[in-house]
This record gives C-alpha cells, structure tokens and sequence, in this order.
C-alpha cells in the first residue's frame, strides 16, 4: 500500500519531505514476530478511505477497482503503527492490511490481530516510492 500521498479520495497522509512514500516490507519480515501480534478494535486504526466506509471500497474499491481486496487474505494480520499522526486522530496507523480491515468490517467483526509497532521503530524503512514504474527508491540506513 501506497503510505503517505495526499489523494483527493484519502485526504491528506503526507508524511515526511516525499509526496509519495511506502512501507518497503521486505526489510520489515524478520520484525513479524508473534510478541508483537495483539488484537486491536477496529475503531482504534486510521486507514486510507476510512471516511468512505462502507461506499467506494470493497467490491467497488477506488483504489483497485475490487481486484485486491477480492484477492486479500483477512486470515494475514496487517501492521499498524502507535505514535504516528493521521487524519482520523485514532490511535493507530495502518501501514498495510486497508483491503483486509474492508473484509474484517463486511464480516461484521469489531476487532482482529495486528502486527503492532511504535512508529519510531520503523519509519526508517519507509522510502519515497515511484508509482509510476512502481519502484521504492533505495536509501541508505546508516
Ligand atoms: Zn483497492
């Protein structure tokens, strides 16, 4: 999931000096660990296109036309951050799982698990991302 780009359908998620910025989960693998997998309502989490909910998502999602979240696995936990700022003011950040909270929220489920984590932990893996040649640009971490 595109992070932090302002859309005229989410609303304004900058985040950072890049326009466009996205989680690069192949860094992020090793720190999936079952410690940090709590279950967290539903309510608590600002994702892209909350304010849609139910209109323009699912089936009709703006984003993908339906493709992903028929094909989202809600079984999957999605990560979500504390102390990250959000338009909603909710506690939590999504950082990936928009298409599966969509389901969770279909399936009339008030709560599931998220890979949890503080913000500062991993926002050094967040890069500035193409979305045109849908490339993460590459940034050393030191
Ligand atoms: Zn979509």
């Amino acid at each position: 999931m595109t992070l932090f780009i302002y859309n005229i359908n989410s609303g304004n998620w900058r985040y950072g000096d890049h326009e466009c910025q996205k989680l690069d989960l192949s860094l992020l693998n090793d720190l999936l660990t079952v410690e940090r997998l709590k279950t967290i309502k539903l309510t608590e989490i600002a994702w892209k296109g909350k304010h849609h909910y139910p209109f323009n998502l699912g089936e009709y999602c703006y984003c993908c036309g339906g493709r992903k979240y028929r094909n989202c696995d809600p079984n999957i936990p999605g990560i979500i951050a504390y102390n990250c700022r959000n338009p909603y003011d909710n506690k939590y950040t999504m950082l990936d799982g928009r298409h599966r909270i969509t389901k969770h929220l279909n399936d009339g489920k008030i709560e599931a698990e998220y890979y949890v984590f503080d913000f500062d932990e991993i926002k050094h893996f967040i890069r500035p991302y193409n979305r045109m040649n849908k490339e993460l640009k590459r940034i050393d971490i030191g």
